[in-house]
């Protein structure tokens, strides 16, 4: 297969905006997983069952048809289709977002997800971002980022996306601890936790542009 670039790391550290402008450098597609985590979130949500309920969850993980489709617009997510209907905008609520660790957290969901995720990357030439890919997903991926910065400044980057997509933007505090809240549910939990893979790169990005991020990225794909 051709290569794979895992960029992994906590929520708001940049990830979406390095691994589509990496992509978009080198020729290779990309992949958003936690907008696929955010989707069966969504179908849950509106399924209006008990978030906790393993075996109903597990259903609904097995029976919705998530596509994904890159956004031709520059900084914006890619475009989500849950069966059928495009839930890009939806997947990315304040709901779905406080929720989304919950379901991430039950392995029946991630097996069913990273199944689809693996199936997506069989011939290689793609971008991976999420929290487990250098771990689990694509475990001898040639090229593996673990992308972070200071708690401050990922609650800076995720107001200034959320403004962005033309959502709500709660205040950097609130936003701060909801970030801190996530990172501590994702480190935490018992299947393929977020964590540092023993031979990926750590690249801190406070201080450092987007530019110097992707350039940084593209020279260890290209070394
Ligand atoms: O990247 P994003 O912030 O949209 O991810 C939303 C959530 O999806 C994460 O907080 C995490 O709970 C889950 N996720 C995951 N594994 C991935 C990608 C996302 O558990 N590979």
């Amino acid at each position: 297969r051709k290569p794979i670039i895992a960029i992994d790391g906590p929520a708001g550290a940049g990830k979406s905006t390095v691994t589509k402008q990496v992509a978009n450098k080198l020729g290779l597609l990309f992949l958003d997983t936690g907008a696929m985590y955010r989707s069966i979130t969504l179908a849950v949500l509106q399924e209006g069952i008990d978030l906790r309920d393993q075996e109903k969850v597990k259903a609904i993980a097995a029976n919705s048809k998530i596509q994904l489709f890159a956004n031709p617009i520059v900084g914006q997510p890619m475009q989500v289709l849950l069966n059928g209907e495009d839930v890009t905008t939806e997947i990315r609520t304040p709901e779905v977002t406080a929720n989304v660790s919950t379901i991430a957290a039950q392995p029946s969901v991630r097996e069913i997800l990273v199944k689809q995720q693996q199936l997506i990357g069989q011939s290689g030439g793609v971008v991976m971002e999420g929290r487990d890919i250098g771990t689990h997903v694509f475990p001898d991926a040639e090229v593996k980022i673990f992308l972070t910065a200071s708690a401050k400044e990922r609650a800076k980057r995720r107001h200034a996306d959320l403004i962005a997509q033309g959502q709500v933007a709660p205040d950097l505090a609130t936003l701060e601890q909801e970030i801190a809240e996530r990172d501590r549910k994702d480190s935490t939990r018992e299947s393929s936790p977020l964590i540092q893979a023993e031979d990926a790169t750590l690249v801190d990005t406070d201080g450092l542009t987007i530019e110097e991020v992707v350039t940084a990225i593209v020279n260890l794909y290209e070394a």
